[in-house]
């Protein structure tokens, strides 16, 4: 089995690599190598369609492909959001699409450069007279003043940038409403056809790589810098892994997954900017799972549940008390599926089960909403010196301060170890900001007791947005706020409203 990578190596492929690393391509019964790309390189999707690699990691540019005809499948989307950016020179005083007005501007060809050229397209910006030229795939060229916008890698320029002392922003197409899928594992049609179990196979053991590599992304760094990327530095790769991390958001979305809807969404889009003529028809592009033995498994279940229903109807018209107490416990096992037992806020189930409902309302009905992302201080710290167990008693008492501030309305959630979300109902950024604050001040009173009878505090870092548009942009950009809080020291708030809010 091959893959052929999209790029050089670098922390873009991490999963893959860590998927060989740690054997599980192995374990799966699959012998993988993979296939470095590189700018003179080869199309990923040439080299899968000649039949010289089994797979290839391609952008969602793919899907025009297969609108042409190509008999490709998708079979996982790595990137709920592309990392591709227009990086300017803070000197040049670009910073929003309007400024880009007159100016030149690098870009890949198509359909590499599509999210780009989807901005530039879209209604308001149309005539900005932007002068293209072909992207020279070296950053200095910025800095040298031969573009005034070049098209790069969240995740990879940036860093060089700011090694130099050089200043920059970022026009990232998200800001501006496109958000599109990308570093898509794909495969031939043929191939998906004849064993699917194979290619299930692939599939899993790559996602079971990105989880360890995603969970795990210092050791990933140094194994992709001793084996893979010798060139780029330990500190590189660790800004690009932790930049990647959140453009996959693996603790929102569940890896690799893919949504028709955002397919067509990607599809209409590449037709309204006349990238293709083809009818945007999807069906047979996504890859799934069509194992024979889910067939048995579905009678078997099937036949079991029968079973299982007979009894309980039995037990139901024998025993009516035990009835009420079954009834009891299923529901304390419904509650249990949403509400996190340690913390009694709701856990992530619970906030994916909630949240797209009050956002649509609360987008419907203009109001005003905050998000904020709560990550606590330095917590691992705390579980070294005073053991688990305090460690729990630290979350169960953040957890609460939590709950103290929140009115009835507004969510919260426990999304990871020591990390929470809040949706703030009809907050606006300022009172948000000070309820965050707020929040805060609490915390830092926080009296906890050591195993030893000692007392210690601690702090937390907050990350605001408003609570406006999609999930995964709300939380991409809270996310990115809470980091830039822990970068500037922790035990603060950063808040965002995003350029486009800003500008619009
Ligand atoms: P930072 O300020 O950058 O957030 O540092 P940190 O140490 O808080 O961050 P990191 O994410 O590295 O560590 C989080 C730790 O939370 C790791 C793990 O030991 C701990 N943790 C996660 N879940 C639980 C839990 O359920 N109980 C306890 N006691 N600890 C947990
Ligand atoms: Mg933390
Ligand atoms: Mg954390």
């Amino acid at each position: 089995m091959t893959i052929q990578l999209r790029w050089l190596h670098q922390f873009q492929f991490a999963g893959y690599y860590m998927a060989l690393e740690k054997g599980y391509y192995k374990e799966a019964g699959l012998d993988v190598k993979l296939l470095e790309g590189g700018p003179s390189a080869l199309n990923p999707l040439d080299e899968l369609m000649s039949g010289r690699s089994d797979f290839a990691i391609t952008s969602s540019g793919v899907v025009i492909d297969r609108m042409e005809g190509k008999p490709v499948q998708a079979v996982a989307a790595i990137m709920q959001t592309s990392p591709i950016v227009w990086i300017t020179l803070k000197s040049a005083n670009i910073q929003t699409v309007e400024d880009m007005a007159g100016k030149r501007a690098m870009l890949m060809p198509p359909p590499e450069s599509a999210e780009l050229l989807t901005v530039l397209r879209k209604d308001q910006y149309n005539n900005l007279n932007v002068e293209f030229q072909h992207t020279s795939f070296d950053v200095e060229d910025l800095i040298r003043g031969k573009t005034d916008a070049y098209d790069g890698y969240i995740s990879n320029e940036p860093y060089v940038l700011t090694q130099q002392g050089i200043e920059y922003n970022l026009i990232n197409p998200r800001d501006y409403g496109v958000n599109f899928y990308a570093d898509v594992l794909v495969t031939r049609e043929s191939l998906a056809d004849r064993n699917p179990e194979l290619v299930a196979r692939v599939r899993d053991a790559s996602l079971k790589g990105w989880e360890y590599a995603l969970t795990n992304l210092e050791e990933s760094v140094q194994v992709i810098h001793e084996k893979y990327a010798p060139e780029k530095s330990i500190d590189h790769l660790r800004f690009e892994a932790r930049t990647l991390r959140r453009l996959i958001l693996p603790d929102l979305v569940q890896l690799g997954h893919m949504n028709p809807a955002r397919w067509q969404f990607i599809a209409d889009s590449y037709r309204d900017l006349g990238m293709t003529s083809a009818v945007p028809a999807l069906e047979g592009f996504l890859f799934e799972d069509r194992q024979p033995n889910n067939y048995w498994l579905a009678i078997k279940v099937g036949g079991i549940s029968a079973v299982l229903l007979m009894i309980a109807g039995y037990v139901i018209l024998k025993f009516r008390r035990l009835s009420q107490q079954l009834a009891q416990t299923n529901r304390k096992l419904s509650e249990i599926a949403i509400i996190d037992q340690l913390t009694q806020v709701h856990n992530r189930n619970g906030l994916q089960q909630l949240i797209p409902g009050m956002l649509s309302l609360a987008n419907r009905d203009g109001m005003n909403c905050s998000f904020l992302m709560l990550d606590i201080d330095h917590f691992k710290s705390v579980n070294d010196r005073f053991g688990h167990q305090t460690g729990d008693v630290a979350l169960q008492a953040f957890a609460e301060v939590l709950t103290r501030h929140r009115r009835k309305e507004d969510l919260v959630a426990r999304v990871g170890g020591e990390e929470f979300v809040m949706l703030l109902v009809g907050a606006h950024i300022e009172a948000a900001t000070q309820i965050a604050n707020q929040i805060l001040e609490s915390v830092r009173q926080l009296e906890l007791v050591s195993p030893d009878g000692g007392r210690f505090g601690i702090t937390a870092s907050i990350g605001l947005v408003p609570a406006k548009g999609t999930l995964e942009g709300i939380w991409y950009a809270a996310d990115t706020a809470l980091y830039q809080a822990k970068h500037e020291g922790r035990d603060r708030v950063v808040r965002t409203t995003g350029v486009s809010q800003a500008k619009r």
